[in-house]
């Protein structure tokens, strides 16, 4: 490794996007900026077309992971600066085809600076005739290459690099707006955390926690998935709503079978005011249809009663082998298959209806002032950020 190693860093989706892509390049740069602030010694030259993070010295390999994290980015590739001259180029591809011990490889060349004295078909045939005079076992396949060797001619300097290191694609996280995601602890919520800051959502999560019937350790449970989902939005705000007082009434004044409905009712509710205080514009959920009877078409249809705010539901067509998928590649997994007691599960009901009838939904709302008791709950909230780094308390 020398002093002039960067990276070169790629967002092909956006660049689909004409005249916000301004401000797609700002808010990725300074994601990654965010994600990579623990490396004080790179150095960010963010132009139109790439992303250049000159590495002065930092180790690659370190880099590459919390990179690939971002949302937003396309690939990256390791790259090495050279002066522009042909022959230190030349030697260096060289080196990398020795190194590699592929059998097959092609060099690619780009310029940006058409007044460079070779063309870029010279320079292919240039490069790769040095490296099938010194290697005998390495041949040249332009359809399947094992190995490509990429240079780019700018104006100041040549670029030479071997691999890309694909990133996660989508958006930068914020650019697209913020929601407010109900996150539960079980394996689904944070998996649709995950595929919402994907597609450039900022969140903030709220929580309904039951105590003294669910535990602190939930709450733990909690701030661990928000630590892991932290790696694509460094800081996230928590809601936790003391739901108890609500749920008990919900039991007092319903029939058993439609308890579960009116309680999503009531979680729905109390987002609802949550978000359009905190200038949230959806909600979402780790719903999947059929899932569970509160999850039936039918169910997303009676809960949705007198919500005029949007609901996504990423997870809405998944699998859930799919979702258990994703969740160990995000490193959610293990944490959501702690033994827990949710809120739901205290109060299970053995026949939850799967049909639930909006007459019935409606007069079960009406045999209690349950917005007096929304409000009450609501001025009870606690917010929390969880960062990277410290949690820190505060005022709602
Ligand atoms: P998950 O769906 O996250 O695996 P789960 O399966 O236990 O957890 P469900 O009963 O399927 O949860 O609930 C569906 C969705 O409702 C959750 O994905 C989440 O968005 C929301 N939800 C359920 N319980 C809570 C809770 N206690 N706090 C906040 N949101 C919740
Ligand atoms: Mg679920």
């Amino acid at each position: 490794m020398n002093n002039s190693d960067l990276i070169i860093v790629r967002f092909g989706e956006l660049s689909t996007k004409g005249k916000n892509m301004k401000d797609f390049i700002r808010k990725l740069g300074s994601n990654i900026k965010l994600a990579l602030s623990d490396f004080d010694k790179l150095t960010y030259d963010i132009r139109h077309d790439h992303i250049y993070i000159n590495l002065n010295g930092t180790n690659f390999d370190l880099v590459k992971k919390p990179l690939s994290l971002v949302p937003g980015l396309l690939s990256f590739s390791h790259a090495h600066a050279f002066e522009r001259n042909l022959d230190v180029v030349k030697q260096f591809a060289l080196e990398m085809a020795l190194k590699s011990n592929k059998k097959t490889f092609k060099v690619f060349t780009k310029r940006s600076d058409k007044l460079f004295p070779y063309t870029s078909d010279q320079i292919n045939r240039e490069v790769a005739s040095v490296i099938l005079n010194k290697i005998d076992s390495i041949k040249v396949d332009v359809h399947n290459p094992e190995l490509e060797i990429h240079i780019n001619v700018r104006e100041d300097v040549i670029y030479v690099y071997a691999d890309k290191v694909d990133g996660l694609g989508g958006y930068p996280v914020g650019i697209a707006g913020k929601a407010l995601m109900l996150i539960s602890g079980g394996i689904d919520s944070p998996v649709a955390s995950f595929l919402m800051m994907k597609r450039g959502v900022k969140l903030e999560m709220i929580h309904f926690a039951a105590p003294p019937y669910t535990s602190k350790q939930v709450i733990t449970k909690i701030h661990d998935l928000i630590h892991k989902l932290n790696i694509f939005q460094p800081d996230i705000k928590l809601y936790i709503v003391p739901f108890t007082e609500l749920q008990k009434k919900i039991y007092e004044v319903t029939d058993r079978s439609y308890a579960i409905t009116i309680m999503r009712v009531m979680m729905l509710r109390i987002a609802k005011r949550v978000a359009t205080s905190h200038k949230d514009i959806v909600l979402a959920t780790g719903e999947s249809i059929g899932q569970v009877a509160s999850q039936t078409l039918n169910s997303i249809r009676a809960i949705e009663r007198g919500i005029d705010i949007p609901i996504i539901r990423p997870l809405a067509t998944y699998d859930k082998l799919e979702i258990i998928n994703i969740s160990k590649k995000i490193g959610t997994y293990e944490i959501s298959i702690r033994p827990f007691e949710d809120c739901c599960t205290i109060f299970t009901v053995k026949d939850p209806t799967t049909r639930p009838h909006f007459d019935k939904v409606d007069e079960f709302l009406s045999r209690f002032d349950f917005n007096s008791l929304i409000e009450k709950t609501f001025r009870e909230i606690k917010v929390e950020h969880i960062t990277n780094e410290v949690k820190k308390e505060e005022e709602f």
